[in-house]
Parts: C-alpha cells; structure tokens; sequence
C-alpha cells in the first residue's frame, strides 16, 4: 500500500522515487536506495522529518500517524513472517533517529522494541541460545529506560547507571568481559536492571510492544530538542526547524553465530587510499564497536594478532567487499558501512559519506576523478577547503603522547615547542640565544611583535581567531593559540596557572597545537605530513575554473615566496608596520613619533630609508613582476612607543630626552580607542614625511630592480581614507615624490595608488575616490569593526553567548557578514566601477581566505582576494568552487 507520510523499505516493492535525505534523514534515504538497489537491507520503515516537526508543536505522534505506523508495521509482519509480541515468533525492532545531517553519537537509538518477559523466553526457545535472549533483553531495558523514560535524569552524575551495575555485577563474579556471563548470569542482571528502573521510577518497562513503539519513535523524536542536539545544531549551523526522521527496522543479531557486527569505510580515512578499511567484533552488536570495551579486529590485514574478516569469514569478506564497491560507486562518494551477520548472512544497517582527514578528502577526490566515479568539477567540490592549510604545516605525530594542559582557538595552523616566556624582550633575547620559545600573553598589542617574530609559537588568554595575536601570528606563518580561557596569566610572577592549579613558569617547556587549539605539558614528537602530490593537481584543476585572482598578505620577502609557492598571484597587502618592530627601525619609528619638529621627523625618517628600501628590493625580486600592494603606515605614532616605565628609561638614554619627555609625547600621541582616530593616512596630513620617505623607498627600489631587468608592479596603497579631498591631497604626495625619485634617478617605472577602503563612509562614497584611482582594495576588517561596532580583540567576553543563542551565525571577523558589510562591498564595487569602467577591485582583509566569504566576493564581481599565505590554496580551492556553484 501506498503511505503519504511513511517511507517502507526492504519489503519486496521497489519505490521508484530516489529518496530525499531532507525527508527521511541521511540514514533513512540510503536505506531505501540500498533497498531498491537490491543490496541486502532489513526492512522496515521511516517517518519524516516533517513528523518531527508535528510531535515537537503537538508534544505526542499524532493519531493519522499512529495509524500509518500500525498498518506499516503489519507489512512488515507479513513480510517477516514474525509478529510484534508474537510468543511464537517475535519480531523485535530497532528505532533509530536520522537528520538531512548526520550526527554521529548525538541523536537517539532505542534497540530491541518489542521485548517482553515472554518475548525474552520465547526467544531463548527459539534460537536455542538463552544467554543470547537474556543478553539482548537487558540491553533494551537499559536503553528504553534510559531514551524513553529518561531515568538519567533521577540519577546524580554522568555516569550510565546501567553500566555502573553490570561492573558491579562482573566485578562481583570475578569476569573481565560481558561474554564470559553465564546464562544464570545474564537472567540475574536482567533482575538488577529492573530492580534499578522500578527504584529510580516507580514504574517498569512497558509489557505491551505498540505501547513500547509508539513511545519510542516519540522519544526519539523529541530528542531532536535535547541539550546534546541542539548544542551540535548550534555548532554545524543546521537549523533548528529540519527537525529528524525516525527509522523503525527489523533487527539482526550479530551475536547470533556465525556472527558479528562491524564497520567497513570504501577508502583509508586518514591517507585517502583505496583499500577496504574497518573493523570488526565478533559474536557483538554493533554498538560494542562503538562502545570501546573490547578491541575490534581489522577487515582486510591482521593487525596485533588479531584475525582479520579476510580471513575469518572469507565469503562473507568477499560479499562485503563487492556491497561496499557498489555503494560507493552509486553514490560517488566514500562510503562508511554498518554491517551485521546473523547467523552467516550478511546485512547491511546503513551507508553514509565517511568522514575523512583534509589528506584523505584530498585524494581520494583526485582518484575518483581519476578512475572516471566523478569529474573534476565534482572533485573540487567534494574537498572541504577550510581545511587545506593543515596539510602544509607540521602535524603532531599520531602516536605521541599527549597531556592537555588547557584549551584554545587554534588562530593559526602547526606546532611549536619551546620555553615559556611572558614579555616580547625576553622572547627576543631568548631567540637571540638560539632557544625555542613560546610567548605566552593575557593578548598581544603592537609592542609584542618583535617578540611574536622571535617565538616559534604564541598563545594567548583572551582573543578570538581574528584577535590581534591571531592576524599577527598567520601573517607570519606562526602557530597560534588564542582565547584560552582556562589559563590566567600572572606577570608578577613569571607563570600561569590552569584551571585544574597547574602552575606553568617561565622557562618550562610546552608545546602549542595551532591545529587543533591543545595546549600540551612538554615536548611532542611532531611528523611534517608527507607532500600530498594530489594537491597540485586538485589546485591546478581549480585554476583552470576560477574566476578571482588569488593574492597573498605578505610583509616580509620570506613568507612572499612561500605565498608565491602556494600559488599566490601576487601580494595584495603588504603592511609596511611589520616592517618596523625590528629594534633598529623600532628605534627611528620611535624617534619620529617622539619628535615635534619637521626637521626631527625628516632625520629619523632618513636613517630608516636605506632598511625600508632593503624591504622593497627583497620584496619586488622574490615577486619577480606580480604585483604588490604595498599599504602606507596605518597604525597610530603611540604604537612605537614604550608602555612600561623601564622601557621607557632605555628609550630615554638612548634619546637624550628625559623622562617626563618621553611621557608628555606619549601622552599627546594616547588615543582613547586606538581603532579610530589619528592613524592611516591621517598621519601623513599631520606628518609627511613618513608617507614621503615610504614612496621614496619603495619606488627607489622600484628603480633599481628595474635596472635588473625585474619589473616591479607596485601598488601604492592609502589606509582608512575617509573622502575624495583627503584622497586627492595625499595621492598628490605620492605623485609629487614619485616626480622626484624619477628626476634624480632618470628612470620611470609604472605605479598605480588607491585606496584602502576600511571606512563606511568610504564605500558610501566610493565614487568620489574612484574618478582618481587606479584599483580599490577592500579592508574588511576595519569595515566590520566600523559597520557592526565591534573590536576583534576583546569580543571573546559575549561572542559565545552570541553564537549560542543563535543571535550571531559566525564571528563576523571569520566569515563576512553579507547582508551589512557585504552591502558596503557591493555598494563600494558598483559606484566605484560606475564611476571608472572596469576599476581594479580586491580585498585584503582577513575574509580573503575564508570559503563562505570568498563565494561572496567571486558574486560581488571583484578581481582578486590576497590572504595569509597558508590559506593561498583554501582561496584558490574556495575561488573555484565559487565559479561552480554560481553556475
Ligand atoms: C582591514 O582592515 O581589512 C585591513 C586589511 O587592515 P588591518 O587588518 O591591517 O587592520
Ligand atoms: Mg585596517
């Protein structure tokens, strides 16, 4: 019979619609694919998703749906030949939940619905194996009890109460393992469980098997709205509304010999290689595989003396192996299999997606493209590209030994290991000594990045992923663990302490995981993941789509040719402040904020030329004629200076200028939020002679790698430009100098100047800035800050609860907040390019090398995103998905 609102399988019709995963769940979609595909599957029966959504408003299954359930489960009688209840031949049923989403572990099973006290015996009688009737029986009442009639919630603790007594039980007995009891014992603890149920609840277990349906697939309906759900929704962002789908099916034993139950995945999770990999128990259920109380054995080759399926059960391999090559050719994907055998037969209990490392989705997208499953263009789909950059970095090795002192962000991909130290000075000294070091900081400021380029790895207290610390930190390619709450750090005296009272002082040994965000005691063995050589070719693929160039944020020389390496097609930001934290031209930038005359301006700013000149010809020769966004200085004067009294007498005997000096420039350089006012551009209307000797600079060097026969294509970039007349003043200062530089030099080389569009006003006015500029580049960072009122650096105190509530999706500074920033983008791109056809447009914020948001900026029509240079290949991998999706 036809059913609207269930979905029957495995019961001798073939349905000839292709099942939809967001109406019957991932699990119960590919049940009934494997069904008409003729694949051995037990059959059963699903409900929709849009049930859920009815149970959730009406708080029970509704009556039409109770009768659907009763008519789907007398076809499955007749197609069993057993009976729910039936004394002579039982039918028990597996409940089990299954969203558009698969949530491993999170949703609700109820196993063996349809047991009684004269089920239980009956089946004993029947497969002539009491122990296993027995077995099967406590195992129901543990889980009904448990999903169903919530009797966690009456127990203190978390701990499985069930569990909790069958330890007891064995530990009283003597026996190391659940197949080691008897019969007497298996009857006993069936008596304990119920002892415990009718104790804790005052009730039992349900004698009738349709009163024991109804209340499961309600349950586990309901349990879509549980804490574990809800907070896995929250943290995938899948919506609240999809609501699960509920598969009722008949059950298998694999502890019906020859039995067994185990997992089977089409391809190596880890490396990506084709081979059938996977696990197994015999004589269990499947969630014995899961449950990790006894060691599963491997399917294909034997491992710790343990007899693979191969060789344990051949056909069956054989079988398996031939089901699992199917599965994933239909659904061109690789496959993760449950499998069960009873009594000799094979059966399948579900197929999905396996998940997989970066490595592994990697190659086996390429292969599969390769052996002609899928196509290119499927290829780069299939791979997550958020997670391409932890193939280029240090991984710590899989067997080393691990002691988690605490947790943060991971800010920046790979390891490091060294000496704790807490102040920037001493990181430097350290590293001038040759030690590994770790700078650890409640968060970092500008005055940490010498220090932060000295360490090998940097960790902070507080901080999100776009904190300070954490842009620093991947501009420079460095590992980087941010917000980690469970520390406290105490200047004074030289540690900090964890949670749990672990004191950690200045000079011990950790190691910093920037993949993951662990925070570990000591050293740790760390591997290099091997060149994954499928890469290239996955890469070069999406070049071949893409429509957005791919440029790179790349302050020094050596992380450009890393950049280059990645793939970058030039830099699109090179933010010429990084170039001064270095002690001697720390020492200049001093003595130019510290000055109040032109003169003492100009003298500083002349012994700082020949280093700043040294950075462009090493940056223009490693690019070799890509272009260079070079950004003029956009941080605030007070950046330079000292903060701390005992820096401050260093900085006077070096100066000559008292004490009391130091502090009165200081104090008129202070901002009250060093996010706005007297920085970017806005120092050059006051003090141009920094704009002045940066253009010199970097055209100087211009000229002389010219003479070298290496074209530079510089890009002189203005920050936080606010309107057309500040604009058309400052673009003259560059103009006018760059007049100069080619007068003395008798050479010219090509030059483009625009803006850095950070400020909303900027983009509301983008018209007036375009009719006199060569290329916009689109900071938005700044934008973010600016549009949603918001500082990257101390959002971590309410962003979580954002996120939690569901007020915020992501963290703005991560990925783009489309319908507000993205409308400034857009707003900035159409009235730039109305006013000058074809305008050169980038983006050089941190969103650059973030998939979501560069799916954005290909829509938005730019040219190009620039990103560190670890997320080059995120970008070129996201640049082309991008072009595919949009058709
Ligand atoms: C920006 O604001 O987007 C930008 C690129 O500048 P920064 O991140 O250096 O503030
Ligand atoms: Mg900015």
């Amino acid at each position: 019979m036809e059913h609207k609102r269930i979905n029957v399988f495995g019961l001798g019709t073939t349905n000839a619609d292709v099942p939809s995963s967001a109406l019957l769940g991932n699990k119960g979609a590919n049940l009934a694919e494997m069904a008409r595909q003729g694949l051995p599957v037990p059959p059963g029966f699903t409900l929709p998703t849009e049930v859920c959504r009815r149970v959730l408003a009406e708080g029970a299954l509704p009556a039409d749906v109770r009768d659907d359930v009763q008519q789907a489960v007398r076809e499955l009688e007749a197609a069993t030949g057993k009976r729910l209840g039936d004394p002579e031949r039982p039918l028990l049923l597996a409940v089990r939940s299954g969203s558009r989403v698969s949530m491993p572990g999170i949703l609700d099973t109820v196993l063996g619905v349809g047991m009684t006290d004269d089920v239980a015996a009956a089946l004993a009688k029947a497969s002539g194996n009491a122990r296993f009737a027995r077995d099967v029986h406590r195992r129901f009442l543990a889980r009904y009890a448990t999903v169903v009639m919530g009797i966690r919630t009456r127990i203190p603790g978390d701990q499985d109460p069930f569990h909790v007594q069958l330890d007891r039980f064995r530990t009283q007995r003597g026996l190391d393992d659940d197949e080691e009891l008897s019969e007497a014992d298996a009857a006993e603890v069936v008596n304990r469980f119920r002892t415990l149920i009718r104790g804790t609840l005052g009730a039992d277990v349900p004698q009738d098997p349709h009163h024991q349906l109804t209340d499961a697939i309600t349950a586990v309906f309901l349990g879509w709205r549980g804490p574990r759900a809800t907070a896995f929704r929250r943290a995938n962002h899948i919506s609240d509304e999809e609501g699960t789908a509920c598969t009722v099916q008949a059950m298998v034993f694999g502890t019906l010999p020859p039995g067994c139950s185990g997992v089977a995945i089409t391809r190596h999770p880890n490396t990506g290689v084709r081979v059938l990999y996977g696990e197994y128990l015999p004589d269990a259920h499947g969630e014995d595989i899961v449950g990790g109380a006894r060691t599963p054995c491997p399917l294909s080759e034997s491992r710790g003396g343990r007899k693979p399926l191969k060789e344990a059960m051949p056909a069956v391999y054989e079988q398996l192996h031939a089901m699992c090559t199917r599965l994933e050719a239909h659904f061109k994907d690789v496959q993760e299999v449950e499998f069960t055998v009873q009594e000799g037969k094979l059966w399948l209990l579900q197929t999905r997606s396996s998940s997989r490392t970066a490595r592994a989705a990697v190659k086996s997208a390429v292969d599969m493209a390769g052996e002609g499953l899928i196509t290119q263009r499927e290829a780069l789909l299939r791979v997550d590209a958020s997670r391409l950059d932890t193939l280029l970095v240090p991984q710590l090795s899989s067997t080393a030994r691990k002691e988690v002192l605490a947790q943060g962000l991971p800010a920046s991909p790979g390891v490091a290991c060294g000496k704790v130290v807490f102040h920037a000075e001493e990181a430097e000294a350290l590293k001038a000594k040759g030690l590994d070091v770790i700078l650890v900081r409640t968060e970092t400021s500008s005055d940490d990045v010498g220090g932060m380029r000295a360490a090998s790895g940097i960790l902070t207290a507080r901080g999100g992923t776009t904190s300070h610390a954490a842009v620093v930190a991947r501009a420079m390619g460095k590992c980087c663990v941010v917000g980690c709450s469970g520390i406290r750090v105490d200047y004074v005296k030289a540690e900090f302490v964890t949670t749990g009272g672990v004191h950690v002082r200045q000079g011990d040994v950790i190691t910093l995981d920037g993949n993951t965000g662990d925070v570990l005691v000591g050293p740790v063995q760390t591997e290099v993941s091997s060149a994954v050589p499928e890469l290239d070719t996955l890469l070069s693929w999406a070049d071949q789509v893409r429509r957005l160039k791919v440029r790179s944020n790349s302050d020094t020389p050596q992380d450009a040719e890393l950049a280059r390496k990645l793939g970058a097609e030039g830099v699109g930001l090179c933010r010429t402040e990084h170039m001064f934290f270095e002690a001697a031209r720390l020492r200049c930038m001093q003595e130019l904020s510290l000055s109040t005359s032109s003169e003492g301006r100009r003298a500083a700013m002349a012994r700082l030329l020949p280093m700043q000149r040294d950075d462009f010809l090493a940056l223009f020769r490693t690019m070799a004629g890509a272009p260079i966004t070079i950004r003029l200085l956009d941080l605030p004067l007070e950046s330079f200076l000292p903060d701390s009294d005992r820096q401050r007498s260093e900085l006077s005997a070096v100066t000559g200028l008292s004490l009391d000096e130091i502090r009165v420039r200081s104090d008129a350089l202070r901002h009250s939020n060093p996010l706005l006012g007297h920085r970017g551009c806005r120092l050059a209307v006051t003090y141009p002679e920094i704009y002045e000797m940066q253009v010199r600079a970097l055209l100087e060097a211009a000229c002389q790698v010219h003479a070298e026969g290496i074209s530079a294509r510089p890009e002189i970039m203005l920050p936080m430009v606010v309107n057309g007349a500040e604009y058309a003043s400052l673009r003259a200062l560059v103009v006018r100098t760059a007049e100069k530089v080619f007068g003395e030099k008798g050479v010219k080389v090509p030059f483009l100047v625009g803006p850095l569009i950070e400020l909303p006003r900027a983009a509301l006015a983008a018209d007036e800035l375009a009719v006199q500029s060569d290329f916009f580049s689109l900071g938005t960072d700044d934008m973010t800050r600016m549009a949603l009122g918001l500082s990257r650096d101390d959002m971590d105190s309410f962003l979580q609860a954002y996120l939690d509530q569901g007020l915020l999706r992501h963290d703005p500074f991560v990925v783009l907040d489309e319908r507000g920033v993205g409308g400034l983008v857009r707003t900035a791109v159409d009235l730039g390019r109305g006013a000058r056809a074809g305008l050169l447009v980038g983006i050089c914020g941190e969103h650059g090398g973030e998939p979501e948001s560069v799916a954005f900026f290909h829509r938005a029509g730019l040219d190009y995103v620039s990103c560190t240079a670890l997320r080059v290949p995120v970008a070129r991998l996201a640049a082309a998905q991008a072009a595919i999706n949009a058709g």
